[in-house]
């Protein structure tokens, strides 16, 4: 969820994984690393910077007890996750008022849907 406008809400990108995820500036389109969560350990979800190229940093958890999840299939290097990742559009109340991106990660590519 973001209020920042998208730049291309129907951008497809190539994930890539990094080793650090804390970019002096806006994060690159795709780059992604997987986080440790307390009490989940270890690959409990992967940071990525927004596949539409705002610069933002979004994430999605595989493990959580609150938050909602997804499946991962394991490969670090060509993640698939599912199900579709929707990134919503806020206003500068917090109301919805689209997408921002909404696509798949597959096979280490996130796809617009
Ligand atoms: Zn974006």
């Amino acid at each position: 969820m973001t209020t920042v406008k998208p730049v291309n809400p129907r951008a497809s990108v190539a994930a890539t994984l990094v080793d650090d995820m804390s970019f002096d500036g806006p994060v690159p389109a795709g780059a992604f690393e997987f986080f440790n969560a307390s009490g989940f350990g270890p690959d409990a979800g992967i940071l990525f910077g927004c596949p539409c190229g705002c610069g933002e940093m979004k994430s999605v958890s595989f493990k959580s007890e609150r938050r909602p999840t997804w499946q991962w299939d394991g490969n670090r290097e060509k993640p698939t996750l599912t199900p579709s990742i929707n990134i919503l559009q806020l206003d500068e109340g917090g109301r919805q008022i689209g997408e921002h991106w909404h696509g798949w990660l597959t096979n280490g590519e996130f796809r617009s849907c």
